[in-house]
C-alpha cells in the first residue's frame, strides 16, 4: 500500500524533475501552466488535504527517529508563490519540527564570511524540516544577474575571476553531497511562473488594499531583468540537478496546482527516507513494565489502575473490535507480567 502510494507520487512528480546531466532552457522546457491533465481544482484541493495528512504523519516519525533532516529550498521570481507554499503545504505539521528561514540581502556580518556560511548556520537539526525561503542558490541567481553583489562579497580577486559561476555550481554540488552523506535530504523547488502571471499578481498587489504591503517597486524594476533571470535559472537547473539533490520545476501559474506539486515532492522525499519510530528492546520493555506496575500501585482509592488501558478496553468492548494495536503491546503486561 505504501509502495503503491509512493509509486503514484513518483509518477506524478517525474515530469517536474530535472534529470541530472540534462540541459534546461527556460521558458521552452517547462510550462508554467502545466497541470497534469487529470486534475481539476476541486480534486486538487482534496489531494492536497490528503498530502498534508501524510506529511504530518511522516514528520512525527522523522522527529522520533532523529537521524535524517530535510532541507527544502524554495526559489522563485518575485510573486512566484513561495510564501503560499510554506503556509499551505506545511499547515498540518507540528511547528516544533519545522524552521523557516528567509534570506535577504546579506548583512555586513554575513559578507564577512564565505558565501555559504549564512546558509550553513541555519541548517535544520536532524529530525527536523528546514525551509529556506530563498537559499544558497541566490548566490548564482541574483548575484549573477547583478554582479555588483559579487563585488560586495569582499572576495579575493582570484575568487571572482572568469569561471566563477561554474566554480560555484561545483561548490554547491559538493556541499549538498556532504550534507546528503550526513543524513540530510534536499528538496529543491523552483516555482516557475510566467511573465504574464507575474504581471497579473503585481497588479493584484496594487489593486487589493490588504495586499499593498506585499507590493514593492523594486520587484517591478527587477522584472526588467526577466530574460537574464531565465538564463540564470536555466544554467542553475542544468548544473546543479544532481543524483543526490535533484531540482523540481514546479508549474506555478496556478497556485493550487503548485501547492500540490510541492507537497508531492516533499512527501516523496519523506516516503523515501521512511523514518520509523524507535523500537524498545525486550529488556527496556521489561523495565517499562516495572515502572508501569509501580504507577498503577499509586492509583488513589476508586481510580482505575491505568486510566488509558481502561479507556481502550471499554472502547473495544463497545465496538466489539480491537481499537489500536498499541494497547495490547503495553510494556511488560502481556509476556512479561
Ligand atoms: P524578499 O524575499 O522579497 O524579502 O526579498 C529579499 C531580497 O533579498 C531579494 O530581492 C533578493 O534578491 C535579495 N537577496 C537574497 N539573497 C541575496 C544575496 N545572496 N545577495 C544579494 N541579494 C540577495
Ligand atoms: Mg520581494
Amino acid at each position: 500500500m505504501v509502495d503503491e502510494r509512493a509509486e503514484r507520487i513518483r509518477k506524478f512528480i517525474r515530469p517536474l524533475r530535472v534529470e541530472p546531466g540534462t540541459t534546461v532552457t527556460l521558458p521552452a522546457d517547462f510550462d508554467p501552466r502545466y497541470k497534469a491533465h487529470i486534475l481539476k481544482k476541486k480534486d486538487g484541493v482534496a489531494l492536497l488535504r490528503t498530502g498534508i495528512e501524510l506529511l504530518a504523519d511522516y514528520q512525527r516519525r522523522l522527529a522520533a527517529q532523529d537521524t535524517y533532516g530535510v532541507l527544502v529550498c524554495l526559489q522563485a521570481l518575485d510573486a512566484g508563490g513561495k510564501d503560499g507554499i510554506i503556509r499551505h503545504v506545511m499547515s498540518g505539521v507540528n511547528p516544533q519540527g519545522v524552521q523557516v528561514n528567509s534570506f535577504k540581502v546579506p548583512s555586513a556580518e554575513e559578507l564577512d564570511h564565505d558565501y555559504l556560511w549564512r546558509y550553513a548556520c541555519r541548517l535544520p537539526a536532524r529530525g527536523n524540516i528546514g525551509i529556506f525561503n530563498r537559499s544558497h542558490y541566490e548566490e548564482v541567481l541574483v548575484v549573477r544577474v547583478h554582479p555588483e553583489n559579487l563585488d560586495r562579497q569582499k572576495l579575493p580577486p582570484e575568487a571572482k575571476r572568469k569561471g566563477v559561476w561554474n566554480r560555484r555550481y561545483n561548490e554547491i554540488n559538493e556541499w549538498e553531497r556532504y550534507l546528503t552523506d550526513n543524513g540530510y535530504r534536499l528538496v529543491k523547488l523552483f516555482l516557475n511562473i510566467s511573465r504574464e502571471e507575474q504581471r497579473a499578481r503585481f497588479l493584484k498587489r496594487i489593486d487589493v488594499p490588504e495586499r499593498n504591503w506585499k507590493f514593492s517597486a523594486a520587484d517591478v524594476r527587477e522584472r526588467e531583468h526577466w530574460d537574464e533571470y531565465q538564463h540564470a535559472f536555466s544554467k542553475m537547473l542544468s548544473a546543479t540537478s544532481t543524483r543526490w539533490a535533484p531540482w523540481y520545476v514546479i508549474p506555478a501559474d496556478r497556485k493550487w496546482f503548485a501547492r500540490i506539486c510541492a507537497g508531492a515532492v516533499l512527501a516523496h522525499t519523506l516516503i523515501d527516507i521512511d523514518p520509523r519510530y524507535p523500537t524498545v528492546s525486550a529488556e527496556e520493555r521489561r523495565a517499562l513494565g516495572a515502572v508501569a506496575r509501580r504507577l498503577e500501585s499509586e492509583a488513589p482509592e476508586g481510580a482505575p489502575a491505568d486510566p488509558y488501558a481502561m479507556s481502550i478496553a471499554s472502547a473495544e468492548a463497545g465496538s466489539g473490535k480491537p481499537k489500536k494495536a498499541q494497547k495490547s503491546e503495553r510494556a511488560g503486561k502481556t509476556e512479561n507480567a
